[in-house]
């Protein structure tokens, strides 16, 4: 039987010798390289601060602080996200409020309109799988906007590429599966140079440098959120590819949705004509009185590999006391016993994408069309 994983990483020779390079140097952690990176990591985004850090949270954490949210503050955000996104907010003293989400699997902004109080400091938005998120609405509550774009390096909003003036501060993972990688990483954004500043300073002990590396002086709280060199040569040399791997990401969910728009127990991934999206992942909808579950199950016996992007927030037991959630959040409810993500990744060959398809049209056959009915 022909398997396919969910996820595999696009490394190849230019990685490693980039990653023996710094080894050699006598350099390992942050310095030169991380420079690069940040550099070229502008050049894609057209950001105007780029700060290389050491995870995806860590530069939601930096976004958060650098924007002086703390106790008593609110900060709407999603329910469907990773739990990194909630646990930022926790971590700075403020409260997460969960405003539900809209048809493209982001948060709906009117919901975040309704939520908000006298309270609220901040809009912490999740470009889900990928999909930018309607920006200009957001924007127009006159809130700060943080956009946690994990998802979404490569994706573009109204023809700009993510990280740019669309939100105050956006935060980047290149956690080993996303659209880039370092391993281990991430990059915070923004327009701002007051944020960039303050950013910098908290990125490293509060440290101001004054000349000479034994020159320096503490001049605020601070954490150790830098990205070493080792980690920052793997960036560049995933740089150097990205529109390839973007571009096959995009063929993919492509042949995808050729493939099930006309299948009426599945609905294909959400996207929108004025962005670009980044395709991080592909979530497919049942539409069948079947459970997802179930589904997946099968899909795994023939083969698939497959996930489930999120469990909603609130469902954690963890957070259930801890987040505020006013109006509800029955759409993520709803979707999440729905949803499931299929394999989507540069390394796929076209038998690959095949098998994937062939597979779900079966378990469609195999378990909706023998199911009673269908839920519309
Ligand atoms: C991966 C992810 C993060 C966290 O990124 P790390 O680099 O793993 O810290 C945050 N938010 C979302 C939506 C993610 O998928």
């Amino acid at each position: 039987m022909r398997t396919v994983p969910f996820f595999a990483p696009d490394i190849d020779e230019n990685e490693m010798d980039a990653v023996t390079e710094v080894l050699r140097s006598g350099w390992l952690t942050t310095g030169p390289v991380a420079d690069r990176f940040e550099r070229e990591f502008r050049e894609y985004t057209h950001a105007r601060h780029a700060l290389a850090v050491s995870s995806g949270t860590a530069a939601l954490h930096l976004a958060l602080k650098a924007l002086e949210v703390g106790p008593g503050d609110e900060v709407i955000t999603t329910p469907m996200t990773f739990c990194s996104t909630v646990h930022a907010i926790l971590q700075v003293g403020a409260t997460p409020v969960l405003a539900d989400i809209g048809p493209d699997l982001n948060v709906d902004s009117d919901a975040v309109a309704a939520a908000i109080t006298p309270r609220t400091r901040a809009v912490l938005a999740v470009h889900m799988a990928g999909l930018p998120c309607e920006m200009d609405r957001l924007r127009a509550l006159g809130l700060p906007v943080i956009a946690d774009a994990a998802h979404a390096f490569g994706a573009a909003y109204k023809g700009v590429p993510i990280g740019g003036d669309e939100a105050d501060a956006t935060a980047f993972s290149f956690y080993a599966n996303k659209t880039i990688t370092t391993a281990e990483g991430g990059m915070l954004t923004t327009s701002s140079e007051q944020l960039a500043r303050r950013g910098r300073l908290l990125r490293l002990h509060g440290i101001e440098r004054r000349g000479s590396s034994w020159r320096y002086e503490v001049v605020s709280d601070g954490y150790k959120y830098n990205l070493p060199d080792v980690l920052a040569a793997i960036g560049v040399a995933q740089l150097a590819k990205a529109e390839r791997m973007r571009c096959r990401r995009a063929e993919i969910a492509a042949a995808y949705t050729e493939a099930f728009r006309g299948t009426e127990q599945i609905d294909t991934a959400p996207e929108r004509a004025d962005t670009r999206h980044a395709w991080h992942l592909y979530v497919l909808r049942l539409n069948c009185a079947i459970s997802r579950d179930e589904f997946i199950n099968e899909l795994e016996r023939q083969g698939i590999g497959c996930s489930v992007h999120f469990r909603p927030i609130h469902m954690h037991r963890w957070f259930a006391n801890k987040v505020r959630m006013p109006l509800g959040c029955e759409s993520a409810e709803r979707e999440f016993a729905r949803i499931l993500s299929l394999p989507l990744h540069p390394l796929m060959t076209d038998e690959d994408v095949d098998s994937v398809i062939q597979a779900v049209r079966c378990s469609v056959e195999r378990l909706c069309c023998s199911a009673a009915s269908t839920f519309s």
